[in-house]
């Protein structure tokens, strides 16, 4: 088009030039002015032209960019578009609306002047996006908001004109954000992390832990991630079980949870943590995530097992205490039914354990009380366990192998190594022991049933000392149970199968009949005598003792004086009373009735009391003594040194007689600490002006060392065993 425009212009400047150069020749006096005028004319019309083509094209190249800028306008993408030397620069509206920049379209000046002072204040930054494929740069808009774009720019050659460049523009702003925020986030996270000195560890893969400051720390290990394999390693070898479990099965979305585990670092040793940890299932825009928290709980572990120590241990001898023996009893129990298995409870009693403690003094009782449970110790198998249950009641767990002698043989070399350490200062006491035991799960329904049998069979040994008894189910005198007992011994009371037996208390200066003490028997219809240490307890632990002392009250008061009416000799009459008989507010008003209801005098009724029972609440028990002291009733020590026994009872208590226990008696000749035990007491009791008895006198050589020792009193069967009323009229008889 260009080409043929300039042909024609071509062709006219040479006609016009043919015509004036013949018109000069045909008119040569006109030559010089018209070619003057031609000339002039010429250039003027050249002048025109350039000044017109230069417009048009200008007008054209305009045109182009229009064309593009019209569709580069309504992209919804940042488009820029500008002449390498600037003489054009336009934006489109996106970008203008990024900028809040509120030309509207192309505008040459305007838009150079913005995107100079808008972009990073940087004179060469076009230049800048201009030489690389893609360039990063700052805007601050009009508001001070700060825009990122990262340009793309492709160059497109003009050949007339400048080349021009189009810049296509991504909006990094809001991802910026999201960096800062992230990085905020995690500078955050380490400084709680740090300051909660809480380790934290991630992983999305099961590979690597993503690891926190601290967790590094606890680890001994350099930067912020660990393989899975190490962190384990580090974990006690007891314990990965349990983390693997917890990894295995950590709940998906489900709470946190916690384990304890032992971890150490890489050069060092074990602490405990709790590890909290939680697993998160993987959703369309996360991975799955399994983490925890490590706290070290290492201080609050050795608190715990200070607590437990002392909640299971038994501080003097050092040896399981009741508590862990029921914990672990039980266990062994439902183990022992749930595989067949068996095992044998063996409850061991240090013989007359307290007046050992008196006499020796407590560091030596303690000294015993160690010893023996070292020798229990030595006889415990696996899976066992010996335990003090209380005072110098131990007990020995041991497994069943299917030898029935084996609680036998092991009670009799416990008591074989027992008597081996009475040497030294020792050596004049004779160490013994005695033993009960039963078996589980056979003989009881839970561990504390098999437990209360093996009691039950120790205590229904023949009280002599080193007895050792195993439990038959024929000692509850073939009841089935204390309810069944219960129910039987209430029937008994109604039918007045009840009934006292009396058993002599003689004086070892005259030999006669000062006193007896009733004794309560149960008769069936059958004729069976059932004793009260079966029944008695029973009786205790439902109304029914109640409803027993009353009768015992009454009969022993009437009994006696029925006697005295018929003519026999003055005697005590001793009664005995349990701690609910005797914690009872009206029982002044009691014993009153009772003695006004018979019409005896106070004079001739004893009181026999333990001293447990005086131990349970000693303020009261002294005031209770005190009213039974002010109606004139006698008030004696049952069964001294069995108990917690202590001789200072013997000054706080007001007490007139001392029953010493009748298994200091038994070996009374033979063993010299019970000999001197046994007067010492009396000694002291008489220096208190209290009277003292000897239970259980069954020979000449007893009663003769008693007699000796300074005893008023003896009671035994030597003299008579407990006996109905009739027969101890006919004793009266005999030694009038
Ligand atoms: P306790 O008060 O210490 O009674 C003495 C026990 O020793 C009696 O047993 C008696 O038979 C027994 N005994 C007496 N002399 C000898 C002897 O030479 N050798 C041996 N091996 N034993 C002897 P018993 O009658 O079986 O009574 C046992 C316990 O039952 C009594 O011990 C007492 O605590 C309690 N008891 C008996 N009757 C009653 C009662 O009416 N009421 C209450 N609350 N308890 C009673
Ligand atoms: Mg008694
Ligand atoms: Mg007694």
């Amino acid at each position: 088009m260009r080409g043929k425009n300039s042909l024609i212009a071509a062709v006219v400047i040479a006609a016009a030039t043919a015509l004036v150069i013949a018109f000069s020749i045909y008119k040569p006096q006109y030559a010089a002015i018209t070619l003057l005028v031609y000339f002039a004319t010429v250039f003027f019309l050249s002048v025109m032209v350039f000044i017109l083509s230069s417009m048009y094209d200008k007008h054209r190249s305009s045109i182009d960019t229009k064309d593009f800028v019209a569709i580069a306008e309504h992209l919804n993408i940042e488009i820029m578009i500008w002449a390498d030397d600037y003489s054009f620069i336009y934006l489109n509206k996106r970008i203008r609306q990024l900028l809040e920049v509120d030309y509207d379209g192309y505008d040459r000046v305007f838009a150079m002047n913005k995107a100079f002072g808008l972009i990073d204040n940087d004179p060469d930054l076009l230049r800048k996006i201009a030489a690389k494929d893609s360039h990063e740069a700052s805007f601050r808009g009009k508001n001070g908001n700060i825009t990122t774009i990262t340009w793309s720019t492709s160059l497109v050659k003009n050949r007339r004109t400048h080349s021009v460049y189009i810049s296509t523009g991504f909006d990094l702003t809001e991802l910026k954000k999201m960096k800062v925020n992230l990085a905020s986030a995690n500078d955050f996270f380490n400084a709680a992390m740090e300051l909660a000195e809480i380790g934290v560890i991630m992983t999305t893969d099961h590979k690597k832990y993503a690891v926190s400051p601290e967790a590094a720390r606890v680890l001994g290990i350099h930067g912020n991630s660990v393989d899975v394999n190490t962190f384990r390693s580090l974990i006690h070898p007891n314990d990965r079980n349990t983390f693997d479990k917890a990894v295995k099965f950590a709940d998906r979305n489900v709470g946190v949870e916690s384990i304890d585990l032992r971890i150490k670092p890489v050069d060092g040793s074990y602490h405990w943590y709790s590890f909290r940890y939680k697993a998160i299932g993987a959703t369309g825009n996360t991975l799955p995530l399994f983490g925890g928290a490590l706290i070290d709980v290492s201080q609050e572990r050795a608190k715990d097992m200070l607590i437990e120590r002392l909640a299971f241990i038994d501080e003097v001898t050092e040896i399981a205490n009741r508590n862990r023996l029921m914990e672990v009893g039980q266990e062994t129990y439902d183990t022992c039914q749930l595989l067949n298995y068996s095992y044998w409870i063996i409850v061991l009693d240090i013989d007359r354990f307290h007046i050992i403690n008196d006499t020796c003094g407590y560091k030596n009782g303690n000294y015993i009380l160690k010893n023996f449970a070292h020798i229990l110790y030595k006889f415990v198998t696996p899976g066992g366990l010996a335990a003090r249950i209380s005072g110098d009641n131990f007990a020995l767990v041991l497994r069943d192998y299917g030898d029935d002698e084996l609680p036998v043989l092991t009670a009799r070399k416990v008591q074989e190594e027992f008597a081996r350490l009475a040497v030294d200062e020792f050596s004049a006491i004779n160490l013994s022991c005695s033993a009960g035991y039963s078996k589980m799960p056979e003989d009881g329904s839970s561990f504390l049933d098999v437990m209360e049998h093996a009691e039950f069979a120790l205590k229904s040994s023949s009280g002599l000392r080193a007895s050792i008894c195993g439990y038959e189910p024929s000692m509850h005198d073939s009841i089935i149970g204390n309810t069944e007992l219960e129910k039987q011994l209430a029937t008994a009371i109604d039918n007045n199968e009840l009934q006292l037996f009396y058993q002599p208390k003689i004086s070892l200066k005259t030999g006669r009949i000062m006193g007896v003490e009733a004794l309560i028997r149960w008769i069936k219809p059958d004729g069976t005598i059932i004793n009260p240490d079966y029944f008695v307890p029973i009786a205790e632990s439902s109304h029914l003792i109640g409803k027993i002392s009353d009768f015992v009250l009454n009969e022993g008061c009437q009994q006696n004086k029925m006697w005295q009416k018929m003519g026999y000799p003055n005697i005590v009459m001793s009664i005995n009373f349990t701690s609910s008989d005797f914690y009872q507010k009206d029982l002044k008003e009691k014993v009153f009735d009772a003695l006004t209801r018979a019409g005896l005098s106070p004079d001739w009724l004893e009181v026999e009391l333990t001293e447990s029972l005086a131990l349970t609440d000693e303020e009261f028990a002294i005031s209770q003594m005190n009213n039974l002291r002010e109606l004139g009733v006698k008030l004696a020590m049952d069964d001294f040194g069995t108990g917690y026994s202590s001789l200072s009872y013997l000054q706080k208590l007001p007490i007139t007689l001392l029953k010493l226990d009748k298994s200091f008696i038994t070996d009374i000749q033979n063993d010299n600490i019970a000999y001197e035990i046994v007067s010492s007491v009396i000694r002291i009791a008489k220096s208190k002006r209290i009277e003292t008895i000897a239970e259980g006198i069954e020979n000449k050589d007893q009663e003769e060392i008693l007699r000796k020792a300074g005893c008023d009193y003896g009671q035994g069967y030597l003299y008579g065993k407990p006996m109905p009323a009739q027969k101890i009229e006919e004793f009266f008889d005999k030694t009038r």
